[in-house]
Parts: structure tokens; C-alpha cells; sequence
């Protein structure tokens, strides 16, 4: 038994396995420009006519075109031996990153949807769950999730795509459902959205989040979650990525907010999805300045805008 398991587990974790940056890339078709110092590598940056890709050492996030991708472990500087020479320093990147977000965000994650699209949104909260509250502006986060959702819905309707919604309604809808009904109804797409609140009040911007991949960490946990094998979501990995990364891209840079990343969790709404789905984050209602923009009819409509451009790109790319 204690064989069988560990024989599952070595299937699913990450393998400390590092690859140099340089050589991975060039796999990528990503050119050695501008030229890097052989021995100095401390920030690397390499670009094609598609992307910039900018590592730095001991940082635990790439950036792809200036936005913030969080990985498994940081970038990490190795020395390399070269025969009767000083060894070389080299930065280097464990292979699952390389494999679960380099190459499908570089390369190409698999096509083939039925198109239109049927999208589920899903309005974080709702009804005794308020989810994060501004007492200063009375605002609530069941509101601002439901609100910005129909937006989004009549933006997808009008191009083309089939929208559902897990609540149309000021009520309580248990998380597990949420995934259920997008599974029952065969979405193609998942959409989550919702409101941050921090501990202080200073915290600001943007996340979406992807569903970690099995045997990874989650952003900003370095415990032993990362022994959690596959979920039923970590089938659209590949697609996971390239979605959060692309609405995550166009949140940032039309919206122009603190990026805070790309990241990695295992949602509860995200966990047992049987189509690719992100969890979007879009402001902090903690932060006096963020939450006051949303008290505006115009940026909830901005924010819907962003978030179909968002999933257009994703779609374009995967036409490609
Ligand atoms: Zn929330």
C-alpha cells in the first residue's frame, strides 16, 4: 500500500529538476537579445516577436510582457563548471514551471472548443454572505460581483457567446454548487469573480487566479500543501494559465492597477471544474481609493470591458 502511494506521489510532484533559463528559452524560439554576460546572470531577459520574458534571481514570479506570473519555487542561481575556467553563473527555473507555464503561455496551449462559447459566471457571495464590506461607502462585495457579472454577461451575449450565471439574485449559493452547475450545464468557460479585502489597508491591485497544479504550491504557501495531487480542474491546466494570464494582462494594462499577480490556488469553485476557470480579484475594498472607484457606474462597466477583452485575447490565442 505505502508502495502504491509513493509510486502515485512520484507521478504528481514537481521533481527538483532545475534547467537553465538560457537553454529553455532558446527551445521556446526566444532569441539571445539583448545579450546577457556569461557569468553575471542576475536578471535575465530574452524576447521574440510575441513576448519579453524577464527572470530575476531569488524572485518566485517571471514576468511575460511585463505582467506578473507566480511560480512553484524562484529563479535561482547556479554555477555551472566550464573546463579550466572560473565556473559560470547561471539562472535557472524547475522544469514544472517551465512545463506547466512557459510553454503553454509561450508556445500554445491546446485548441478545440465549440464556439461560441458557453460561459458560466460565477458573482462571488451573496445573500448572508456579504463577502468583503466598506462600512465608509456602504459598499458590499455580493453587490459589486453580482453587478459587474450582468455587465459582463450582456458584453459576452453580444459576442456571440452563451452566458449563464451561478445567481442572478441577492442569494447564498454554496461554493461546491457553483462548480456543479457549471459542470451540469457543460460551460466551456468559468468565470469567478470577486472583491479583495486585506488585513491592513494598504494593500492594492489585481490578481487572478489559476487552479495549482497537482503536486505544486499555491502562491505564497510554501507548507505541504504542495503533495495535493491532481483535481478534476488540473485537466485544463495548459488552458488555466493562458486564460488567467490573458485576463490578468488586460486588467493590468487597461486598467493600469497594481499587478499583483498571476496567481496559483486551489479555489474551492475552481477545484473540480471540468473546463478551464479562473478566480478574478479585481480591487481591494479595504483600500479607501480602489473601493471608492467601484462606487461608480462607469468603472464596474470599465471592469466588465476589461474582462471580456480579457477572455477575447484568451480565445484569439487559442485560434492561432
Ligand atoms: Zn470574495
Amino acid at each position: 500500500m505505502r508502495i502504491l502511494l509513493l509510486l502515485v506521489l512520484a507521478t504528481v510532484v514537481c521533481r527538483a529538476d532545475e534547467i537553465w533559463l538560457g537553454e529553455s528559452m532558446a527551445r521556446l524560439g526566444f532569441s539571445n537579445n539583448p545579450p546577457v554576460r556569461e557569468g553575471q546572470e542576475e536578471r535575465f531577459e530574452r524576447n521574440n516577436p510575441r513576448a519579453v520574458v524577464v527572470a530575476e534571481r531569488d524572485k518566485d514570479s517571471i514576468t511575460i510582457n511585463g505582467i506578473r506570473v507566480d511560480m512553484e519555487r524562484a529563479v535561482r542561481a547556479k554555477a555551472f563548471k566550464v573546463k579550466g575556467q572560473p565556473d559560470v553563473i547561471r539562472l535557472t527555473i524547475e522544469r514544472c514551471d517551465y512545463e506547466k507555464i512557459l510553454v503553454p503561455l509561450l508556445w500554445g496551449a491546446p485548441a478545440g472548443s465549440r464556439k461560441p462559447l458557453r460561459i458560466v459566471i460565477d458573482p462571488g457571495h451573496g445573500g448572508k454572505d456579504s463577502g468583503a464590506v466598506n462600512v465608509a461607502l456602504n459598499l458590499q462585495e455580493k453587490n459589486l460581483t453580482l453587478d459587474v457579472a450582468k455587465r459582463l454577461a450582456i458584453l459576452l451575449r453580444q459576442s456571440g457567446h452563451e452566458v449563464l450565471l451561478t445567481r442572478s439574485t441577492d442569494t447564498a449559493v454554496e461554493l461546491s454548487e457553483r462548480s456543479k452547475f457549471a459542470n451540469q450545464v457543460k460551460a466551456d468557460l468559468f468565470l469567478s469573480l470577486h472583491f479583495n479585502a486585506g488585513p491592513t489597508n494598504k494593500a492594492r491591485g489585481i490578481e487572478t487566479y489559476w487552479l495549482t497544479p497537482g503536486g505544486q504550491h499555491s502562491t505564497k504557501d510554501s507548507g505541504n500543501a504542495g503533495a495535493t495531487a491532481q483535481l478534476p480542474g488540473n485537466a485544463f491546466d495548459a488552458l488555466n494559465i493562458n486564460l488567467a494570464y490573458e485576463i490578468q494582462r488586460a486588467l493590468i494594462t487597461s486598467l493600469g492597477s497594481t499587478d499583483r499577480g498571476t496567481r496559483r490556488a486551489r479555489w474551492v469553485v475552481l477545484k473540480d471544474l471540468k473546463c478551464p476557470g479562473v478566480l478574478i480579484e479585481s480591487a481591494f475594498l479595504s483600500d479607501i481609493t480602489e473601493a471608492r472607484i467601484y462606487t461608480q457606474d462607469a468603472a464596474r462597466q470599465r471592469l466588465a470591458q476589461t474582462i471580456a477583452s480579457g477572455v477575447a485575447a484568451y480565445e484569439a490565442k487559442l485560434r492561432r
